[in-house]
Formats: C-alpha cells, structure tokens, sequence
C-alpha cells in the first residue's frame, strides 16, 4: 500500500462542478478534459506500483518546494539507496518525437515531458541535500497509455512506453533494499512539506450567481434526478439510487468547495439543490453532522471540531 495515498486534487474537484453547473469555454472544458484524464493516468500507474512487494515506500503526489521554485511529482518510490521520481503521462494515439517537444501526427505540439522530469531531479536534488540525504535520483517518464506510440524517440531517454511496463516493475520486484527508520524519516518529512494549493491552477472564474442550481447524480452527474415524496433518497434517469442524507452533504461539499467563505445555512443548500428537498428535510442534516452555529434566522453551519 501507498505510504502516502493519492487524492483528487482540489482543483480537479472544483472543475468537475463548474462542468457541470458552470458554463465552461471550449478552452476551459478541454483543460478540464486533460486535467481528469491525466489524473486517470496516475490512478492506473498507482494500480501497478501498489502490486510492488520490495521493500520501498511510495509516495504518491507531491508537490514540494526548493529555493522558491515549485515542483510536482507524480510518484515518488523511496529504496534504500535509490529514489524513483516518476512523471506520469496518459497521451493518446501517434506521437512523434522532437528533441524540444513531442509533436502529434496531426501536428499538436506538447513540450518534452523529459524537461519537466530533468527539472523536477534537479530540484529534488537540491531538497535531498537540504535534508541531509543522499540518494540516487533515477527516475523516468511513464506513459501509461496503451493507445500511445512514439515515433523516432532516442533508446537511451528515460521513457518508459505501455509495452515496458511489465517489465519496469519486475525491475523494482527485484532492487535489493532494505529500509531503515531514516527512510521512514524521509517520507515522512516530504509528505509534510507537501503543499496542498498548487499555484499552476488555471481555474476558470466563476460566481455563484452565475451557476446552474439543482441536485446532480453522484454516478452520471446530470439533473436527471428526482426526490419521491418520502424525501428518503434521490432517484436518477440513469437508475442510480442515493441516499438523501449522502445527495445534501455531496452538495454541502461543493458550495464548501467552490466557496469556502460561505457560511452553510439551510435556505442556501435549498437553493444549491433547486428546491426539490424541503427546507426541513436539510436543516435536520446539517443539524446531524455539522456543529449549528448562530441563533433563528441567523442559524449557519460549521464542520464538527
Ligand atoms: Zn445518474
């Protein structure tokens, strides 16, 4: 298992509401298209690591800081003497292979991933040293795509294609390491310098005035749903059933997501819902799970402490 586990980047989750309730440019909807297929990439490259039985610790998703410069990692596998930045790429289809850049058979260019990987090796070079550590940086750029090919790129870049993916992790089977406490030490240590706001987020502006209200389904996502008379669980077009209780706190989540300055009060889930759950029905799940604040009209919700 992960010594630190990946999440759903914050920015990640805020898109995938403004898809669906806000009104996202060709632009936006791309970025937001790319961003969730390349977070699939780094599930499917967890779905391998975490099958690794050598004695490593893998940290997945850090975004550290050396010297006021920024960098993310992918996956990150700590061995005894070795240290395993991994850079996770989920390109589809034809690419060809540019010294400055990988260029798609139709001609879309994307900057060579191998900068990103050189950067991100040295700069956690300079943290290692810094922490008074001394590994060997390997490191590669995953492609993790089975629909990906690359054309003309040179054998000795550290890139590991679909078809070697097999094999890379019987490499990382086989690493003699035995880890002591100041490996333990070491990702504990990164895994609290880990900042959890990325400065690169391109998040579209947005309002709340400016966003489709209603309940969404946890599963398709649309306004497809409906709450029987009994107001006990919300009802999907696409079969899905959920209960209520679950359907109010995923809403909560997104007003607290999209608007953490907001203060949670009954009438402002009623109108993030659309009004198909009584006033009455929320006010007594917030009252369950959240810690009520204020007095009568001036009643607002905070988390639990
Ligand atoms: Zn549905």
């Amino acid at each position: 298992m992960a010594y630190k586990q990946r999440t759903v980047p914050m920015e990640l989750l805020i898109l995938r509401i403004l898809d669906v309730r806000g009104k996202l440019s060709l632009a936006e909807h791309k970025y937001y298209v790319n961003k969730e297929k390349g977070f699939k990439g780094e599930v499917q490259f967890d779905l391998l690591t975490e099958k690794l039985q050598s004695d490593c610790l893998i940290l997945n998703d850090l975004l550290l800081e050396v010297d006021n410069s920024t960098f993310q990692l992918d996956t990150t596998i700590i061995y005894q003497d070795l240290i395993y930045p991994f850079e996770v790429k989920n390109y589809e289809s034809d690419f060809i292979y540019k010294p400055d850049m990988l260029v798609t058979t139709s001609g879309m260019e994307y900057k060579n991933p191998l900068d990103q990987l050189n950067r991100s090796k040295f700069l956690l070079s300079q943290l290692l040293q810094k922490l008074g550590y001394h590994l060997v940086i390997e490191g590669s750029v995953v492609f993790i795509n089975p629909e990906f090919t690359l054309y003309q790129a040179p054998p000795n870049v550290p890139f590991i294609f679909p078809t070697q993916l097999n094999r890379l992790m019987k490499k990382l089977n086989a690493l003699p390491s035995k880890l002591t406490n100041r490996h333990r030490k070491l990702a504990d240590k990164l895994v609290s310098l880990h900042q959890t706001k990325s400065n690169y987020t391109k998040l579209p502006p947005y309002k709340y005035d400016g966003l489709r209200k209603g309940n969404t389904c946890a599963v398709c996502r649309s306004f497809k749903v409906t709450v029987p008379a009994d107001e006990r669980k919300i009802v999907c077009a696409c079969g899905h059933v959920e209960r209520i209780e679950d359907a109010i706190l995923r809403n909560v989540k997104e007003i607290q997501l999209l608007f953490p300055e907001k203060k949670i009060t009954t009438n402002c889930v009623h109108e993030w819902c659309g009004g198909i759950v009584s006033q009455k029905v929320i006010k007594r799940i917030l009252k369950q799970s959240f810690e009520q604040k204020g007095k009568k009209k001036h009643t607002y919700y905070e988390e639990l402490t």
